[in-house]
């Protein structure tokens, strides 16, 4: 048996970023990974780093968090690609140019730097997009970046303070004070963290994540030239609606030149084929705003399963009827950008610490804590 202050279970970006800092803290981390660190959704994102104004809970969580990776990028070696290309959310109407004037005032509130662009503005800083749009709104600090080698960044660093990877470790069984492993090895453990995504429930019935697929292409080289991460604003319809398959435009521009596209959801989906329909829906909303797309070619088209909650914030805290474990999960769409906050605030709370933004709207009792009254009064 192996002793440490705390066995986070998963290697995905959250559960790197999270040895990342609990080691830097001095703390004795085992990093415990069913296949390879970053192979599971983390391989799937997009990689957009923004700071998302649904609701208060989520802008301050993805604001900080984008602030965290901007404090990290000097560090960060060059295969992580982090490019501070901003995002434009891209307005096609006046009624959603009119939300760009709510949303620019809501994000300079939070102290995000954020900016309107109008028509011309616009057709300026990205010549490749199609006439007729009527402006934007440009958050200047956002970034984007390749998650896998992002999240291998944060284990090795771990990895040189002294905590153990261990990779290729389906874990079998989470116990008070202890993690038991496919192979039969048990690892003992003060603190033990869940952070296996979208597979959290599997070793902690009840949690409430469900899979959200997306889809998304790599164009070939030669793509039209883009400078910031594109979205439409009506992505975020399609991103918070929960009924039925959807598809909104997102392009990110590689540093390689090639051009990443976004993006489908489909609430419940477990299953990774391509859906063939989908894809082309996909592919027409992105020639709509990008014309220039016609006839280049894909090189690769791949699926994930986001780990998504019924609020679309994620579990940060302590489960509420084991004390003794940590959820950090269900990051959905946002758990590249959020990783970096995710792991601040479930290190603050672990070490008795005080975060510089309010833990309490992420907490696993706002569900776990209802079901179990729930279960009481049955
Ligand atoms: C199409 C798509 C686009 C996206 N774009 C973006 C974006 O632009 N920006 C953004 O912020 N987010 C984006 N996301 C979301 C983001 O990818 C996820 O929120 C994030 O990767 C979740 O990270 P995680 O560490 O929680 O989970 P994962 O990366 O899934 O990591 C969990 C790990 O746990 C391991 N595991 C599972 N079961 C066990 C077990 N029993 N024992 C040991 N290990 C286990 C898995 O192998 C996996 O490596 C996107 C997602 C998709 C699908």
């Amino acid at each position: 048996m192996s002793a440490f202050d705390c066995v986070i279970v998963g290697g995905g970006i959250v559960g790197a970023a999270l040895a990342d800092v609990l080691s830097a803290d001095g703390v004795s981390v085992a990093l415990v990974e069913a296949r390879s660190i970053g192979a599971g959704t983390t391989a799937c994102g997009m990689g957009h780093l923004v700071a998302m104004d649904d609701n208060a809970a989520e802008l301050a969580l993805t604001s900080w968090s984008v602030s965290l990776w901007r404090e990290l990028a000097d560090g960060l070696p060059r295969a992580v690609e982090y490019d501070a290309c901003g995002t434009l959310w891209l307005a096609a109407d006046d009624e959603e140019m009119a939300a760009v004037s709510a949303k620019v005032a809501n994000y300079r509130a939070a102290g995000v730097r954020a900016e309107v662009l109008d028509s011309a503005a616009l057709h300026e800083a990205e010549p490749a997009l199609a006439p007729g749009l009527v402006g934007a709104l440009r958050v200047v600090d956002d970034a984007v970046l390749y998650p896998p080698l992002a999240a291998r960044t944060f284990a090795l660093r771990a990895q040189a303070r002294g905590a153990r990877l261990m990779t290729g470790c389906p874990v079998r069984e989470l116990r008070s004070g202890s993690v038991v492993i496919s192979n039969g090895e048990v690892l003992t453990a003060r603190h033990i963290v869940l952070a296996a995504g979208v597979a959290s429930p599997t070793l902690c019935p009840g949690l409430p994540i469900s899979p959200r697929k997306g889809h998304l292409l790599i164009t070939r080289r030669g793509a039209p030239v883009v400078h910031h991460q594109l979205v439409e604003l009506g992505y975020l319809k399609s991103a918070h609606g929960t009924d039925g398959a959807s598809v909104a435009f997102n392009a990110q521009p590689r540093v390689t030149g090639q051009l990443l596209l976004g993006s489908s959801r489909q609430p419940g989906d477990a299953t990774r084929e391509v859906d063939a329909a989908l894809l082309e829906r996909m592919l027409k909303r992105a020639a709509m705003f990008l014309p220039g797309l016609d006839g280049l070619q894909a090189l690769r088209v791949w699926t994930g399963l986001r780990p998504a909650t019924p609020d679309g914030l994620p579990l940060l805290g302590p489960h509420p009827e084991k004390p003794w474990l940590w959820l950090a999960c269900g990051h959905e769409g946002l758990g590249i950008t959020t990783a970096t906050g995710s792991a601040r605030l479930v290190a603050d709370q672990l070490l008795g610490r005080t975060s510089p933004i309010d833990a309490r709207p992420y907490s696993p009792a706002r569900f776990l804590a209802v079901s179990s009254r729930e279960v009481a009064h049955a």
